[in-house]
């Protein structure tokens, strides 16, 4: 078989981000009683508080406004749209939506199994994750997936995010993995399928939602036990 080590990507790959943060909204939204300050419901909070964060995230990305500025107006401009004026409050739920989310534990539909049987078929599973590895080290443990990994790779670690070919060349060292072994899986075209081609190594790209796209993957699935037909037991 081709493939013996198997690099996966952690969020929106095998941890549900979306609906962590969903849920982790919700208790908050309760524990700091939103409704009390005029907030319609949780739906309409959090619909309003995803489309403001897209935003914002599309900002930071074309270099418009710092990390800082989005975690400072999201929230508050998510109160302002329900004209909603507390600023204490929408910092407050900044920073505990931050310190708690990664508690939060739901996995994408098959992960836990998927990886289970990779395992019992004797791959080598790494993780490869641009984030920090304060709240990710939370997530790895919460999640109980941690002891089926060998390196868990955070990009504040390394200094650069995927797709840079540092964190990549990295990875591959300490996991004393050959490129042409190895497979990266991830959900993200450009830093987790175009960084890993870049660097020479074999790419999954997990498309749940089946967007189109030009890219050359080297394969390309919607459901993560798809990967159990690709990588047969070693
Ligand atoms: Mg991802």
């Amino acid at each position: 078989m081709k493939y013996k080590h198997l690099f996966f990507d952690w969020d929106h790959t095998l941890w549900d981000f979306e609906k962590n943060s969903e849920m982790s909204l919700r208790a908050l939204y309760e524990n700091l009683e939103l409704r009390s300050l005029g907030m319609p419901s949780f739906e309409l909070f959090f619909k309003q508080y995803i489309i403001i964060n897209d935003l914002k995230w599309d900002l930071y990305r074309q270099g418009k406004i710092t990390k800082q500025g989005l975690r400072e107006s999201r929230f508050q401009e998510t109160f302002a749209h329900f004209s909603i004026e507390a600023n204490d409050v929408a910092w407050t739920l900044e920073t505990r939506y931050i310190d708690e989310t990664p508690y939060q534990n739901h996995l994408i539909d098959g992960a836990r199994n998927v990886l289970e049987m990779l395992k019992a078929r004797g791959y080598k599973m790494h993780i490869i994750t641009n984030g920090f590895h304060e709240s990710q080290n939370i997530k790895f443990a919460e999640s109980g997936l941690e002891p089926l990994f060998d390196v868990l790779l955070c990009s504040d670690q390394v200094g650069v995010n995927k797709p840079d070919a540092k964190i990549f060349r990295r990875a591959l060292q300490l996991a004393g993995a050959d490129r042409k072994e190895s497979l990266m899986i991830g959900d993200n075209l450009i830093a987790d399928c175009v960084g890993a081609r870049e660097q020479g190594i074999d790419q999954v790209f997990f498309n749940p939602k089946g967007t189109k796209h030009l890219e050359k993957v080297t394969y390309e699935i919607e459901r993560l036990e798809e990967l159990l037909e690709i990588l047969k037991p070693l």
